[in-house]
């Protein structure tokens, strides 16, 4: 906190803080109770730290690095975001429409199907699944539930394992501690 120097009718300094704002501060030397001015005129005295001479500018006041951060650092902020804001990036301008089609007739099937499933799917080129693909989503679907439900009762049984372990180890200890 930045301590104020308020003059004393003794001619002495009283170091002075915000938190005495408004209150009385004692004179060290003289012992008199001296009113401390308002919050906001508190800047009008001289700052404690402030050298002596220099006026009325108080440490507060004076320009440090810590300025000069702030204001680069605003500068920079609202330079740079308004010109981010100025333009749109263009889009990639992709090959044409026919060196698309011949590199995709010329790739593995399963690469354009994987190509399909994963990202063209959520594109405009979905379609509803065939016969055959809707009989194989099925049945992979049922072994994977059914995959994921013996995994679950392994899981159970194992915690249910080391529990009952567990509690086996901790009764014997408990006969043995006998
Ligand atoms: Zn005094």
């Amino acid at each position: 906190m930045t301590s104020f120097l308020l003059p004393c009718g003794c001619g002495v300094d009283i170091s002075v803080t915000s938190s005495q704002a408004g209150g009385l501060a004692t004179c060290p030397a003289c012992g008199r109770e001296e009113p401390v001015p308002r919050l906001r005129d508190l800047g009008k005295l001289r700052a404690a730290a402030a050298p002596r001479g220099k006026g009325d500018v108080g440490a507060s006041r004076r320009w440090t690095g810590m300025h000069t951060l702030v204001l680069a650092g605003s500068l920079l902020a609202a330079t740079a975001g308004l010109l981010s804001l100025s333009f749109t990036p263009p889009e990639v301008e992709m090959f044409d429409d026919a060196t698309i089609r011949s590199s995709a007739m010329r790739a593995p099937t399963d690469e354009v199907y994987s190509a399909w499933a994963t990202r063209l799917v959520h594109a405009s080129v979905d379609r509803p699944p065939t016969e055959m693909e809707a009989k194989s989503k099925a049945r992979s679907d049922y072994y994977h539930t059914l995959r994921n439900g013996l995994r679950t009762a392994a899981a159970v049984g194992a915690l249910a394992a080391l529990a009952g372990g567990l509690g086996v180890l901790f009764s014997a200890r408990k006969v043995d501690g006998r």
